[in-house]
């Protein structure tokens, strides 16, 4: 049953699913909303909209890329973002739990996406849901509007968040892989102003009983946070510093760039606290710089790696990549080489991917480029494990290598499924199975900040055994897998009588080795990680 309240006028609201939160995928019915009463539509499902949508009937019409777009639809009803568009100004939209049947229950939450007070057409949005069924949505207009949050900490549950992440969007340029929220050719204004919403959104929180942060991790990442002047970076530092309780900080993370980066700002960024600097290297041979569209030339990384040095960093990572297309292993043992000189203690490789719209990935479909061949990409994998291994930085986790008390804290928090708070567009945050994204657009993310709200762009609440499935997705990504104590301990269940089934199929495959306590991928079930990591999700999950 769909039912909308309207407290004053009349409203013309049509439902919109999109998967991808862009593209409206299937539009369904329109309806007129008399002032003061509330609209109920029986027996009204996600896949009824679907199935009865001209658009989806229409199938054979679409252009291939839709139709690419339309068919996972087809096989499964079962996860969309819900829009709603309204014709006139609305000030707000709520969605409440209530749905077909008992057994279909919606939590969550919504809010504008476009400025409350601008009259036409508005997009209010939900988050993504899995029931099946449309949510309840209540608009009230603007004279109605409160200036409560919809989603504020105090809704969510009273726990202590220990990581601390800040997305800086701002880039020089845009590389030509990357799919992280950023934009370029931004002044110092505008950097001036996004610190000032950051501190906002810090005080949002530490305001609400909510969540409590107090982080034992700090990770500044983008974007490129080393593009803030000096000393604005130093005013959000210290600004973060009165509004969280710093008491039981021990590791600080920024990234930098290795084309920018100067002795003085290392010197300024080390004299606040920050203990852990990561350069983004990601390869030293020019050629493939290039191909990745990376403004910087190889010499800059063990330039800067100098200064960080001096400034009295003694904890710093590169990044690096495989698989670049025209790549050879030869040419991947060299960077590997390159970077193992600089005697680091902590290395992140990362396999390229294409990920959608980013110009490699188009490239890439137009025939330009040419991915590497699998088999080629997983000897790198293994050739990075064992020479890293070699000079004492064994993998840690599938990307991640590292000399013993080295291991990135703040990555671990996201590993082992524990509680963080993220701030700036795009920033995830996570509390106790309450899941959620700030919204993806600087802009956007500025109105919420100003309206005084979080601004959250999806919310997911997890089910427990949803938290435990993706904790073990995650837990396989370290090379001590999942200890079923630990497991028990975070999740509330047994691994091995919930995934007996699992266990024993993988196990007897090779793809996981089993002992008392706990399990984790071999060799082989490495190389087909992410498809054993998808056995532990329950189906609708995937
Ligand atoms: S510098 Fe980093 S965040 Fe910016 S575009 Fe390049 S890869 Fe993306």
């Amino acid at each position: 049953m769909l039912s909308r309240n309207v407290s004053q006028g009349n409203a013309q609201v049509t439902i919109l699913l999109a998967a991808d939160h862009r593209h409206v995928l299937v539009q369904g019915e329109t309806a007129s909303i008399p002032i003061g009463t509330e609209h109920r539509q029986d027996n009204l499902h996600v896949g009824d909209l679907i199935r009865n949508s001209p658009r989806f009937r229409s199938g054979g019409r679409l252009s291939a890329r839709k139709a690419e777009r339309l068919s996972p639809l087809r096989r499964s009803f079962d996860k969309f973002t819900v829009f709603y568009r309204t014709g006139q100004p609305v000030s707000a939209a709520t969605a409440g739990a209530g749905c077909c049947t008992p057994a279909q229950t919606f939590a969550g939450c919504g809010r504008l996406r476009s400025t409350p007070t601008r009259p036409g057409p508005t997009y209010d949005w939900l988050p993504v849901f899995t029931t099946g069924s449309l949510p309840i949505l209540q608009l009230e207009t603007p004279a109605a509007t409160t200036a409560t949050p919809l989603l504020n900490p105090r809704a969510l549950p009273q726990a202590q968040t220990v990581g601390l992440y800040v997305h800086v969007p701002f880039c020089s340029h845009k590389c030509h892989y990357c799919d992280f929220y950023s934009i370029t050719r931004q002044g110092v204004e505008r950097m001036r102003r996004f610190v000032d919403r950051v501190l906002v959104e810090a005080q949002i929180w530490s305001d609400n009983p909510g969540p409590i942060c107090q982080p034992r991790t700090i990770f500044f990442g983008g974007g490129t946070p080393t593009l803030l002047p000096a000393d604005v970076m130093l005013r959000l530092i210290e600004g973060l510093r009165r509004r969280f309780d710093f008491s039981q900080l021990h590791e600080f993370t920024v990234e930098a760039n290795p084309a920018s980066v100067s002795l003085e700002y290392c010197q300024m960024l080390r004299s606040v606290g920050v203990n852990r600097i990561s350069f983004g290297a990601q390869s030293f041979d020019p050629r493939e710089l290039a191909r990745l569209e990376r403004h910087h030339h190889p010499d800059d990384v063990p330039r800067s790696i100098k200064m960080a040095r001096q400034a009295g960093f003694d904890r710093i990572n590169i990044d690096l990549i495989y698989a670049i297309p025209g790549q050879s292993l030869d040419s991947w043992a060299s960077s590997l080489d390159r970077a193992i000189a600089l005697g680091l203690r902590h290395y992140s490789c990362y396999g390229l991917t294409y990920e959608p719209n980013t110009p490699l990935a188009v490239k890439k479909r137009l025939g330009q480029i040419q991915a590497v061949p699998e088999e080629l990409e997983l000897s790198m994998l293994h050739l990075a494990r064992r020479r890293l291994t070699e000079v004492g930085c064994p993998p840690y986790e599938i990307s991640n290598y590292a000399a013993a008390g080295q291991h990135c804290q703040h990555n671990l928090v996201y590993w082992t499924g524990q509680n963080y708070i993220g701030l700036g567009p795009a920033a995830a945050s996570h509390i106790q199975g309450y899941r959620f994204r700030n919204r993806p657009h600087l802009g956007e993310w500025e109105q919420a900040i100003d309206a005084g709200i979080l601004p959250a762009g999806e919310l997911e609440v997890l089910s427990p055994l949803r938290r435990a499935g993706e904790l073990v997705m995650l837990q396989l990504r370290l090379t001590r897998g999942v200890e079923f104590a630990d497991f028990a301990g975070r999740s509330g269940y047994d691994a091995r009588q919930l995934y007996a089934d699992q266990l024993d199929r993988l196990g007897r495959a090779g793809l996981l080795q089993i002992d008392e306590s706990g399990f984790r991928l071999t060799e082989a079930g490495l190389n087909v990680a992410d498809a054993i990591a998808a056995e532990f999700l329950t189906p609708q999950d995937r």
